[in-house]
């Protein structure tokens, strides 16, 4: 037995996993609160793998909540800005207007806000314009989206209350116009479940032309914030995948007064939530003491206006999640051809078709054709504990890894990877 060593010695001892002293110290303290410090390299090591940090995402699902939903690129120098700042006049600007009026553009809006996320954009609206009165929704849309997010219950935090319409599965106007004395009509987008089979909906068309409704805000919360049905920042058609999937511009354009979607699920943005429609509402959301605690920062708001832009522009490219989506299989045939050519033959790696989902809580019972690698045998671990983490999948005994997913640029990585885990003799 040797004796144990100090705090401070240990802590040392651990310099080469590159990690900051407090945090060396914190770990050989508990390496040796627990009387085991030779555990102490291996506890620091799971320290930095816990750190935040860049994964290849093989698993095909384009929305991957654990993975941080929609991949982002954001370019911002390291400088100030005009976040609050009118160049125009010097005086004190909103943060809100400068990235609101170039969202409502996209939207197809007269005016736009962003806020912390979507729970955050339904949250602020229902205590801003409904709070004390009755927000009717239908009972077949009750949902409740992964995180705990229920709407019941972000209705009763608002001081809004909420009016039950309908059956689970079945819906009618009346039932909008029976109940008495509402403030709003809040209809959800069913993200993440359907109901199918006998079924009836009221549609945002015919809730928005009802003369008993005229006074009352209709506000639909679409959650996952496909901003325009005909994608025309695609060269080619749409997705046939997006079927059905309720888009921003074509709810307004329905007659909704505000529309609710989130920043980083099919806009393909960072985490927020956008509240787009009408200027008297948006301005009376952003006048409310809620809006100050759920407003985004400026490294939001510029990756907000960075894929706006693209939007405007047609530039569906430089939005990644579209460029992954739009990609045709025959390219991700070409580069999983590519990476078995450079690993070699015998090896259990094969080029093979597989499907891709789009994830984050959308469009649930949807998958689309995708091409990929396929591995004999479980490698879902040993391709996590890489350098750099590798998330795939696992299918009939086989590990697929969907090249949807992955940036081109992570290829040559990929195949230098698989060949150290399947071949190491190979490797010098
Ligand atoms: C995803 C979703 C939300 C929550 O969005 P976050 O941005 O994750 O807060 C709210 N409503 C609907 C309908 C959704 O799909």
């Amino acid at each position: 037995m040797t004796r144990p060593p100090s705090v401070d010695q240990l802590a040392r001892s651990l310099r080469h996993h590159d990690l900051p002293h407090p945090i060396l110290v914190e770990v050989a303290r508990e390496a040796i609160a627990q009387g085991d410090h030779e555990q102490a390299d291996r506890m620091a090591a799971e320290r930095k793998r816990r750190m935040l940090q860049p994964v290849v995402n093989a698993t095909g699902v384009l929305l991957h909540t654990n993975l941080g939903r929609a991949p982002v690129r954001v370019a911002v120098d390291p400088t100030y800005s005009n976040l609050e700042l009118s160049l125009a006049t010097g005086q004190r600007g909103s943060r809100q207007k400068t990235v609101g009026d170039t969202l409502a553009a996209a939207c197809g809006a007269e005016a736009a806000m962003v806020v912390n996320n979507c729970a955050s954009a339904v949250l602020l609206v229902m205590a801003a314009l409904a709070a004390g009165g009755r927000v009717a929704v239908g009972r077949g849309e009750l949902v409740e989206i992964g995180g705990g997010f229920r709407i019941p219950e972000v209705m009763a935090q608002s001081g809004a209350e909420l009016v039950e319409v309908g059956t689970t599965n079945r819906c009618r106007l009346a039932d909008y116009t029976d109940a008495d004395d509402l403030a709003m009509v809040l209809k959800v987008h069913r993200s993440n479940y359907k109901i199918v089979g006998f079924t009836q909906d009221v549609s945002i068309e015919t809730l928005a032309r009802a003369p008993e409704l005229t006074d009352t805000a209709l506000v639909v919360d679409l959650g996952s914030g496909l901003l325009d049905a005909s994608c025309p920042w695609l060269e080619g058609p749409p997705p046939s995948w997006l079927v059905d999937e309720p888009a921003v511009r074509q709810t307004l354009d329905a007659g909704a007064d505000l529309v609710l979607f989130s920043g980083d699920k099919l806009f393909g943005g960072p985490q927020a939530g956008i509240i787009a429609g009408r200027r008297d509402l948006v301005e009376q959301c952003g006048r409310h003491p809620l809006a100050r605690a759920v407003r985004p920062g400026s490294l939001v708001l510029h990756a907000i206006q960075q894929t706006t832009l693209a939007y405007l522009d047609r530039r569906g490219d430089d939005i990644p999640l579209w460029r992954m989506a739009a990609t045709p299989v025959a390219d991700l045939t070409a580069r999983a051809d590519a990476i078995v050519g450079k690993v070699g033959p015998d090896l259990g790696l094969v080029s093979a078709p597989c499907d891709s989902v789009p994830g984050g809580g959308t469009l649930p019972t949807v998958s689309f054709p995708s091409h990929g690698l396929r591995l004999d045998g479980d490698f879902v671990t040993p391709l996590r504990d890489l350098e750099r983490p590798v998330i795939a999948r696992i299918e009939n005994d086989e590990t697929i890894l969907d090249l949807r997913t992955i940036d081109p640029a992570d290829d040559g990585y990929l195949a230098d990877a698989l060949t150290l885990l399947l071949h190491p003799a190979a490797v010098p």
